[in-house]
């Protein structure tokens, strides 16, 4: 049976650590660390989320600047006030909620975020340098997994890892991480043909996938770590990729959906912000 790991504990631990060092950055430069969030329109799982990013940003003791946008924004105000936070010398973090409304072109107000503010690490400056092992901000989810791996006190280099997704905000910085680490990584798709055999062999299986329970036991090794970074909405609630309760058995240390990666990544935004603040010093 496996160890579980404590998400919300470790996500605690994360933010209490910097609350520390963020207190430390406005004795030292007399301003508070400042992120701004930006969310148009009326997503409903998007307000969620852009709240619980705002009490956790104040709860580390940073400035939270949350600009609320209306659905019928146009791509010219969206732009103009992503323009103005990045002239901004006291605002460290922009985050624009995704996802925008259609009308609205993501990748075009994406890149007018200076890439010494992209506290969400999606821009191409980013990406690019952590291909390059240069440093960078890394995406928030794979950042608290790899967080989460080594807390845990996870043995990575030498290991087969496998990853399941190749988006560019999860699965595809996630392998990199893992590569970084030492790991031979396996990036698997819905392409994949033949996956039950590739995450058999997996010391490390990583599932990023948006499916209700697709890990099955028997895609497991016996004594594998195994971290869900799904989110799925089911009748049943909030479920992983990972059929918890089955692979749990076979598994030597597992995240849970809910109470896993979810609080890490909200952790790792802010650690995020307190390196872009303390870089650009
Ligand atoms: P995505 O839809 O962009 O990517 C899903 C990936 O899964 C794709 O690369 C696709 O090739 C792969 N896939 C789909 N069906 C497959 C199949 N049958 N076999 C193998 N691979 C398959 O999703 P995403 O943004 O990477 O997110 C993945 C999941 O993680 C979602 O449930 C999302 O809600 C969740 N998520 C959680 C957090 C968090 O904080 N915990 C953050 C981001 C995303």
């Amino acid at each position: 049976m496996a160890k579980i790991i404590d998400g919300k504990a470790l996500a605690q631990k994360v933010k209490d650590e910097l609350k520390v060092k963020v207190s430390e950055f406005e004795k030292e430069n007399g301003r508070k660390i400042a992120l701004a969030v930006i969310l148009v329109g009326e997503n409903p799982a998007s307000k969620v989320y852009v709240n619980n990013k705002i009490k956790s940003t104040e709860y580390v003791g940073m400035k939270s600047l949350s600009f609320h946008l209306p659905e019928s924004s146009t791509q010219e105000e969206v732009s103009d006030l992503v323009k103005t936070l990045a002239s901004d010398s006291t605002v460290d973090g922009i985050l624009v909620q995704l996802p925008l409304p259609k009308h609205l072109n993501e990748n075009k107000i994406l890149s007018l975020i200076p890439a010494e503010k992209d506290v969400d690490g999606f821009l191409a400056e980013n990406v690019g340098n952590l291909m390059l092992g240069m440093p960078c901000t890394v995406a928030c989810t794979p950042f608290g997994v790899l967080k989460m791996l080594k807390s845990e006190g996870v043995e990575l280099s030498g290991k087969n890892a496998v990853v399941i997704g190749r988006s560019n905000i999860v699965g595809k910085p996630m392998a990199m991480l893992l590569l970084k680490e030492n790991c031979t990584v396996t990036i698997c798709h819905s392409k994949t043909s033949n996956l039950k055999e590739i995450c058999s062999n997996a010391d490390v299986l990583v599932a990023a996938i948006g499916r209700p329970k697709f890990v099955t036991a028997d895609m497991v090794k016996d004594g594998a770590v195994v971290i869900d970074v799904g989110i799925n909405r089911t009748e049943n609630g909030l479920v992983g990729d990972v059929d918890f309760d089955a692979v749990k058995e076979k598994a030597s240390l597992i995240s849970p959906v809910p109470g896993g990666v979810g609080p890490m990544t909200i952790a790792m935004l802010l650690e995020n912000t307190y390196l872009c603040a303390t870089r650009k010093k």
